[in-house]
């Protein structure tokens, strides 16, 4: 291991979300990484919430992002957790976790930086900004405050202040960035960094509503959690030398870095939120397994430098290095999440996948309680092999709980005709009527199935297209689905040789009609 991840302290990470809402991939691939570093590392996952920006708070958010991680496994082992009785609650020693929770600890620290001027007030109207700014931009320059309140003298400071209190206003408070100079470090992911200070805006720290902004209140938070790494996307990279001139002038000792590369769609573009697709409770819904999207997004940016694709989650946190995080945006192959989705479903048994499919079978209302288990195990099992994710169960399924619905002309195989097809039905109808009494309200293998009706098809010379394509588009209502005698040897399963008979003939009864 590099030695630029050793720390002689305990290593103390943190995943610090704003609630905006719900965990999104890349959220879940940040929180991942982390929790698998400390897990790795035996050190502390943290949860903080960071809120200080009011009009991006959802209520309920918190709530919702714990329960997204414990259904994944990934948990917390101070901030906030999800306790036994289902209610959020905090634990650890060095909260409370929630910014807002903070404000006057931020207040005692914006005052030791303004003692030290490594930081002012700034008492600038919005107006004047903006005048700034477009004066900036008229002349082709980067947006940037002129520094105008730093140039004041302690006597202007003053009465600007008592007029503001006057006014029962609070000025802003900016950070004082050295005019020259430079801010680097070592990242765990991208190698030696650094940036001139020149090409860095005078931070605001402290906003008027008495609110920190984030890289004021993070590097605060970030020191009195002790924390010992900093993991995160790669957009927070240009936000590191302000943080890291925040330490420098409270003489705190940084935390070591490392960022982890963006997301990128198909297109190599940013995954965005707006592009929908994103959320990992969508993912879960529509039926991607918990185990898959840990391994997925795993994969998202990590490379295992072996062949091996399938990960579990005890096996990630003994696996994962840091280190071999690459710089590279990682792009987020659909084809891939569902092979993968796909390799852990058939990994299941047939009464597994049942129990899993369950939930979608009763919100399309296709079964009830008398359903038997046995039968939908046999159901699940025969789209196993295919099954992408657990929802597409619903219409590739429905057959199996109500008799299909479909136009008289699907019955009528390419090569074929209405007549023809009316005789193959009516011939497969008696050898199946021929069959013994006791079968007929049981369960009769495809096998058997099979053997009977390929007699007749031999005896009368039929041919397979002729045959079996109307066989099963009666069983099915579909024109591709499994095979016509594995899917009439599970029909059997729930009402015996009946419920193929009685869709055989409604099958001769729509094409005579
Ligand atoms: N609150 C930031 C976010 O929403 C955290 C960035 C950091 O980890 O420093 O992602």
């Amino acid at each position: 291991m590099p030695t630029h991840i050793e720390t002689e302290n305990p290593v103390r990470v943190r995943f610090a979300p704003s609630p905006t809402g719900f965990v999104h991939i890349g959220s879940l691939r940040t929180a991942l990484f982390t929790y698998l570093f400390a897990r790795k590392c035996r050190g502390v996952n943290i949860l903080r919430v960071e809120d200080t920006d009011q009009a991006r708070f959802v209520l309920g958010a918190l709530d919702n992002m714990l329960r997204v991680f414990q259904r994944l496994g990934i948990t917390f082992d101070e901030g906030f957790r999800i306790n036994a009785e289902g209610a959020v609650e905090s634990i650890g020693n060095y909260g409370p976790y929630r910014q807002s929770d903070r404000l006057s600890l931020y207040n005692e620290y914006i005052h030791e930086l303004l003692e030290k001027k490594a930081a002012y007030y700034c008492f600038c109207s919005t107006e004047r900004l903006d005048q700034v700014r477009k004066d900036q931009a008229a002349h082709k320059l980067a947006p940037m405050y002129d520094k105008h309140c730093r140039k004041l003298s302690e006597s202007e400071i003053a009465e600007q202040l008592a007029s503001f209190k006057a006014a029962g206003k609070n000025p802003v408070v900016r950070l004082a960035v050295p005019q020259e100079g430079r801010m680097e470090w070592n990242d765990l992911v991208y190698g030696l960094i650094g940036f001139d200070l020149r090409v860095i805006d005078d931070q605001i720290l402290l906003k008027s509503d008495g609110y920190p902004t984030y890289h004021f209140a993070v590097v605060v938070d970030d020191h009195l959690m002790q924390i010992s790494h900093v993991t995160r996307g790669e957009d927070w990279i240009s936000s590191t030398p302000k943080q890291l001139l925040l330490y420098k002038s409270f003489g705190w000792n940084p935390p070591i870095f490392a960022h982890f590369p963006n997301i990128l769609n198909q297109n190599k573009k940013k995954l965005s939120k707006r592009q929908g697709d994103v959320m990992v409770d969508d993912f879960l819904k529509k039926g991607y397994l918990p185990e898959t999207l840990i391994n997925f997004v795993a994969l998202l940016g990590w490379n295992p430098k072996t062949e091996q694709e399938i990960f579990s989650l005890t096996e990630l946190e003994q696996v994962f290095d840091i280190t071999h995080v690459h710089k590279a945006g990682a792009v987020f192959d659909t084809q891939k999440l569902d092979w993968l989705n796909g390799a852990y479903l058939r990994q299941k048994t047939p009464t597994e996948l049942a129990g899993l499919l369950l939930p979608y079978w009763q919100e399309a209302e296709l079964i009830s309680e008398t359903t038997s288990m046995d039968y939908l195990a046999m159901v699940a099992g025969v789209e196993q092999e295919r099954l992408k994710y657990l929802s597409e169960i619903v219409d590739r399924t429905k057959y199996f709980f109500k008799a299909p619905q479909y136009e008289a002309s699907l019955l009528v195989w390419k090569k074929s005709t209405p007549e023809e097809t009316v005789a193959r039905l009516e011939g497969i109808v008696d050898a199946l009527k021929l069959l013994p009494s006791d079968a007929q309200a049981d369960y009769v293998s495809a096998a058997t199935l099979e053997q009977v009706i390929r007699k007749v098809m031999e005896k009368h010379g039929w041919d397979n297209g002729s045959t079996l394509w109307p066989m099963r588009v009666a069983l099915t209502g579909l024109s591709a689905s499994p095979g016509p005698f594995e899917v009439a040897s599970v029909l059997t399963k729930q009402g015996g040789l009946q419920v193929i008979i009685t869709r055989l003939e409604a099958a001769i009864e729509k094409l005579n009609s």
